[in-house]
């Protein structure tokens, strides 16, 4: 047998089976020709047994579609909000996916944050562009039967919900329909699905009721053990959904029965009282014109399979690889697919060791990395390592062809090292830029029409590298210097640059101010950022270098804030903005030290949720506000954890106002924090992103004043999401309204009403 290694960049995670576990899989899908598809809107809506059953225990081709990468949700694990969480959770669905064996897609749909309608969500989304997006996933994966697990109605909560099964449905003959998106029909073919499913809610009893009377319920019992992996499909799911870190789905692994619903609502129904969704649904090599002969030979490879001589499987598979070559020539997709499944497990059978370790991780664009080739033939099977290629690049000859079969396997190039505590480690071979210009900040504001520092961190990623930062910003604006030279040694020095920057007189905020720097012939104008939250892969991200300047008047009369960090948020940045010194409090500081230099005190988001030390604290920062100061405290989710906050009692609800642009009234316009130091109007609530705000309280003690009201479309008016209360000589605060996202996006009014809230309406 000869072997041409084929190497490329990209990281790929590794299957977390190996030896026989591996094989038996491999050589069960060879065998399994059928395919089925799950439809939801988000990174962890997914039923993950479900699809860890048909993977791992049907071998059939199983995918989900999560229309968004969750961009919109909450994090639990770290600062990182909108794109950047979108990335870490798309990596955690592809961690989830290595475990339960399913492939991964997405729509260009971007999670925009809670909304508790379809219109909203399919009014941002554009209904055509999502089905489109949809209809190509289903042409290109074609598969035999899809699942919704969503209804399609207001049942579902989350409207993004509602649209994944509304447009799951219209997709599902769309895709079978030549007439529609034909322009998609240059590179697929139309495709129609055999069956479409809804697996049925069954969180509550009353909802186990509901799906127990629909017609021609199908059960799979996803509690089913597998002998040879050693867990239950349901076992699989826990450790599949714990990958959604970000978003704290840490799941138990319950071994026993664990019935799952599925229902037909379009396409051919099963027959009557059928078992399976694959009712009637050929799965076999039957399937693919002259398939038999292979099939024949593959299931005999699987049943004389002896997990102490896998190298006995490899005459049968060899047998096969002809026959199915010749097949695939013929472009079916059965046969083409099936083709690089048979490589894999011909590797696994002869228990081959090939990899290419490149001898660093980040390389800039033209210098010379060195790549080591192993290939090692664990097996007594005969083989020649034929030609080893770097995609891209190109590769070189080691032997002559000689008869045989020729296989191509391909592995990702990535750097291989030892840590000292976590042993060997593997990370995937990064391209990255000559230097990178670093904003340490998204946002600088401007309070006033006085020139404020901007710093620029280059970041050398070459030795010797030099150039001149040059900054570019919007008409009216200026920066002293223009240009700022730089010079460095060596790879991974970091040198700051300095810009005094002037506002434009009466200009309307936002403006940008544009780094970029000229390296030979390159320009380079972005930073580099390493997201890093094992088990996930180093995220390397390139964000352009840009700053967003706001110009809007705002007075504080706080200048000493103490800020306790709750689940994570980018709330100390965004006030020291505002001209404020920060200090973060840890467990010391709220046990011991002296509150009162402090002008206010803020508690981050989840805070009581996420830190004992606070909640066990809390009657010092009562005393603290009795005494004069002033504290603020953010939105928490109701938890069999949490305190009572505040010196008066109020409850934590779920209410929440999803549309950015809602109108906000003032019930109490006497109230200090609409009024001191900064006068707010109706105008400081422009430009809002994502949410107004979330967790509102729900009922209060009459010494709160409500300050803010505002509701989503049709809905109650909500007055609970700002409290205000004297307490002693001191301030009282409550908000659920999202400055957490706001104040670090730089919309200019939010911090005109931050500025109040800190000075505790006090001028
Ligand atoms: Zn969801």
């Amino acid at each position: 047998m000869v072997l041409t290694l084929v190497l490329f960049a990209p990281a790929h995670a590794q299957a977390p089976f190996s030896g026989t576990p591996a094989i038996e899989q491999a050589l069960g899908k060879l065998n399994v020709l059928g395919s089925v598809l799950m439809i939801a809107a988000h990174p962890d809506d997914e039923n993950t047994a479900i699809l860890a059953y048909y993977a791992r225990g049907r071998h059939m081709r199983t995918g989900y579609l999560s229309l968004t990468r969750g961009e919109g949700g909450q994090n639990l694990i770290g600062p990182e909000q909108g794109n950047l969480l979108g990335l870490i959770r798309t990596h955690e669905l592809l961690e989830a996916r290595q475990i339960d064996g399913a492939e991964q897609y997405f729509t260009r749909a971007i999670d925009f944050g809670f909304s508790k309608t379809a219109d909203e969500t399919m009014a941002k989304w554009g209904h055509d562009r999502i089905l489109s997006d949809i209809v190509w996933v289903i042409r290109r994966f074609r598969p035999d039967i899809v699942i919704l697990r969503f209804s399609g109605t207001p049942r579902d909560g989350h409207g993004q919900h509602q649209v994944s099964a509304i447009l799951g449905k219209e997709a599902f003959s769309a895709a079978a329909d030549a007439s529609r998106f034909p322009e998609q029909l240059k590179f697929v073919q139309p495709w129609k699905a055999t069956r479409l499913l809804f697996n049925t809610f069954n969180f509550t009893q009353d909802q186990e009721k509901e799906s127990a009377a629909m017609k021609g319920r199908i059960e799979v019992d996803t509690g089913e053990y597998n002998p040879v992996l050693g867990v239950s499909y349901s076992q699989i799911a826990g450790m599949s959904r714990s990958m959604h870190r970000s978003q704290g789905m840490g799941a138990g692994q319950r071994p026993g029965p664990s019935r799952n619903y599925l229902v037909t609502i379009a396409g051919d129904a099963p027959a009557k009282d059928a078992k399976d969704a694959f009712d009637g649904i050929d799965t076999t090599w039957n399937r693919v014109p002259g398939g038999a002969a292979t099939g024949g030979l593959l299931a005999e490879a699987a049943r004389a399979f002896d997990p102490h001589h896998p190298d006995r499987t490899l005459p049968l598979l060899l047998q096969a690889y002809p026959l199915l070559a010749a097949i695939a020539a013929s472009d079916d997709p059965w046969a083409r697919a099936k083709l690089v499944e048979l490589h894999e497990a011909i590797a696994l059978c002869a228990g081959l060791w090939l990899d290419a370790n490149v001898d660093q991780y980040a390389a800039v664009p033209g210098s010379t990395v060195e790549v080591k080739y192993t290939a090692l033939n664990r097996s007594p099977f005969p083989m020649t390592l034929e030609s080893v290629a770097l995609e891209g690049v190109g590769g070189v000859s080691l032997a002559d062809a000689a008869g045989g079969a020729h296989f191509e396997i391909v592995r990702p190039a990535r750097h291989r090292y030892i840590d000292r505590v976590e042993g060997e480690q593997t990370r995937a071979l990064t391209v990255v830029p000559p230097v990178a210009l670093n904003l340490p900040q998204n946002v600088v504001l401007f309070p006033n029409n006085t020139a404020r520092k901007v710093e620029i961190e280059v970041l050398a990623e070459m030795a010797k590298a030099s150039g001149e930062v040059q900054l570019a910003l919007d008409p009216g604006w200026s920066a002293q210097p223009q240009a700022r030279p730089f010079q460095q040694s060596q790879a991974g020095e970091q040198m700051p640059l300095s810009f005094d920057v002037t506002p434009a007189q009466g200009a309307d905020p936002p403006a940008y101010l544009r780094a970029a720097t000229h390296i030979g012939d390159r320009e380079v104008a972005a930073g580099m950022l390493v997201i890093s939250h094992p088990p996930l892969p180093p995220l390397t991200v390139f964000p352009p270098a840009v700053v967003k300047l706001v110009r809007v008047e705002v007075r504080t009369t706080a200048h000493k804030i103490g800020y306790v960090m709750g689940a994570g948020d980018e709330m100390p940045e965004a006030i020291r903005q505002l001209g404020c010194t920060v200090t973060l409090l840890g467990a010391s500081d709220l046990e011991q030290r002296d509150l009162s230099e402090f002008d206010a005190i803020v508690t981050g988001v989840r805070a009581y949720n996420v830190r004992a030390d606070l909640r066990a604290n809390l009657p010092r920062l009562l005393e603290y506000v009795h005494n004069g100061g002033t504290l603020i405290d953010q939105y928490n989710v109701a938890d069999s954890n949490l305190v009572p906050m505040g010196p008066y009692k109020f409850s934590l609800s779920h209410a929440r106002v999803d549309v950015e642009e809602a109108p906000v009234a003032f019930p109490n316009p006497r109230n200090p924090l609409l009024r001191m130091p900064n006068e707010i109007t109706p105008k400081d609530f422009a430009g809002w992103i994502q949410e107004r705000g979330l967790y509102f309280a729900s009922d209060w003690d009459t010494h709160y004043e409500t300050v803010l009201e505002s509701h989503d479309p049709g809905e109650k008016q909500q007055a609970g999401g700002m409290l205000y209360a004297r307490y002693g000589k001191g301030v009282y605060i409550f908000t659920g309204y999202s400055w957490f996202r706001e104040l670090p996006a730089g919309v200019p009014g939010a911090y005109r009403i931050f500025a109040n809230i800190l000075s505790g309406g006090r001028d």
